[in-house]
């Protein structure tokens, strides 16, 4: 970060706060929304802890008092919806109600039933949550959380997986050279090679390294996915469900056979387990290259009625596709999550929100 870019974000760490609590986005949103727009808000994981830091850092998580906090301002501010309400809305060309916005979750971690369950059930706020139904119910933990843990406890992982040809030279390098400062750094890129990675699921990459090791992870309520029971009781509380496939694998790495089977049998699942039937599906992952249209088209084929992606932005007016629906990733700061909602809903042309970027979209 050079100069200008610290005193850039000094000055908007004064500024966003100050302009929040003069009640300035709520000006915005309450006399500048534009009609017809609409927000959809992708979560993770809400922790028990207070703190947004630590564990719940970075993108995947926000603690229980500042999302109680963002959903309060919903009920106060907003109109918050059923995903599949908007949907409708949007295939039969619904007028959409001002400020409209609809609470989702990714992947199915248990904290959406302990944490953020009761907040929700507080507000009356209607919520959809993307399982990934190979971890639902197993006290495993998702593949990436499991890779975390066990570099953890077995710092000599990078060499075993060094030896079997698992680690990217690029990474290689830098592990045996960086020191403990870097290493979570460098656990994050390993992850995103995974996550690349063509040759092999993610899932089974893992499995290959628990072979090798002696780990023991006992669940934690901090990682562990829902059961089938917390799932059933928030259904009959009017919780909506939908597919985030099986096993969490970056698709277009799969032939569409294994799409098929990653999509069909995840919606089965849930359609077993909840006795209704699954209309929604969110791509794991779900940036621009993590789905194409031969993804699309297969998840239309499977008889998913819409699909919702990790790409950054609003629903608007005349330019939304039912099989790629953006949402957005809340910050864990309440006045930067309710400047960010403005931002969407006001701005006068559509945009997506890339950091500090402003891109068409
Ligand atoms: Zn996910």
């Amino acid at each position: 970060m050079n100069t200008f870019q610290k005193v850039k974000s000094r000055i908007k760490r004064f500024v966003v706060p100050a302009l929040f609590r003069c009640g300035y986005y709520s000006w915005l949103l309450h006399t500048k929304g534009r009609s017809n727009r609409c927000l959809i808000l992708m979560y993770h994981r809400i922790g028990s802890r207070n703190d947004a830091g630590g564990c719940l850092g970075g993108q995947d998580g926000i603690s229980r008092s500042s999302f109680e906090k963002q959903m309060q301002f919903l009920r106060e501010h907003m109109t918050p919806m059923p995903l599949s309400v908007l949907v409708k809305s949007l295939k039969f060309r619904r007028r959409i109600p001002p400020r409209a916005v609809v609470v989702t979750f990714d992947d199915g971690y248990a904290d959406n039933y302990l944490n953020a369950y009761p907040v929700l059930k507080k507000y009356r706020i209607p919520a959809t949550i993307f399982l990934a139904t190979g971890y639902i119910s197993t006290g495993r933990r998702f593949w990436w959380d499991q890779l975390r843990a066990m570099i953890r406890q077995n710092p000599d992982l990078p060499l075993l997986m060094a030896k079997k040809g698992l680690l990217p030279p690029e990474i290689k390098e830098g592990w045996f050279s960086a020191g403990p400062r870097n290493q979570h750094e460098l656990v994050e890129s390993l992850i995103s090679h995974i996550w690349q990675h063509q040759n092999m699921r993610p899932d089974k990459w893992i499995e290959l390294l628990e072979q090798e090791i002696e780990h023991n992870l006992l669940p934690s309520d901090d990682y562990a996915p829902l059961s089938w029971e917390h799932v059933q009781e928030m259904s009959r509380h009017d919780f909506d469900f939908g597919s985030h496939t099986v096993s969490h694998p970056n698709m277009v790495h799969l032939s569409s056979r294994e799409v098929e089977e990653e999509l069909g049998v995840s919606k089965r699942t849930i359609e077993q387990h909840l006795g209704r039937p699954v209309e929604g599906f969110a791509y794991p992952i779900g940036r621009g290259e993590h789905y194409d249209s031969r993804i699309k088209a297969l998840v239309q084929k499977v008889g998913f009625q819409y699909a919702c992606t990790a790409q950054l932005g609003c629903i608007w007016p005349e330019k939304w596709d039912i099989f790629s629906l953006n949402r957005i990733s809340p910050p864990s700061s309440l006045p930067y999550f309710v400047r960010d909602i403005s931002f969407y809903l006001t701005f006068p042309y559509p945009v997506t929100s890339h950091g500090n970027r402003i891109i068409i979209g």
